[in-house]
């Protein structure tokens, strides 16, 4: 057992987790079948596995979408609308307590954000 639990930002509550993609789906489309709430599973980067979010905080990002990269070479995540990008940067600020800024991709394909310095 992994002992590193997380926790939703929002409610401070212990995340539920799933071990495969499929589970989490089966538990998503239980809860919106017995509570009427939208949810859709994420791998999580911390714990490796899977939980759930509501899906209005889903945003339209990609990944590996374009050519441009961070400072450290990695590629950068990619918004698709100025409305997905604002949304979050401001979970950004708000979570990380980090200042980004937003800005057009290279190849007009979104928007990226970076850090403000
Ligand atoms: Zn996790
Ligand atoms: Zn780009």
């Amino acid at each position: 057992m992994k002992s590193d639990t997380c926790f939703s930002k929002r409610t401070n509550q212990p995340l539920s987790v799933y071990y495969c993609e499929e589970e989490a789906y089966s538990a998503a489309s239980y809860e919106r079948l017995t509570r009427g709430i939208s949810l859709y599973p994420y791998l999580c980067n911390k714990c490796q596995l899977y939980h759930l979010a509501p899906e209005e905080s889903r945003l339209n990002v990609k990944h590996n979408a374009c050519f441009c990269r961070d400072s450290n070479g990695n590629p950068k995540a990619l918004y698709l609308t100025k409305e997905d990008a604002e949304k979050q940067r401001e979970k950004s600020e708000h979570e990380q307590h980090i200042r980004l800024k937003i800005y057009e991709c290279e190849q007009h394909l979104g928007f990226h954000l970076t850090h403000m310095l």
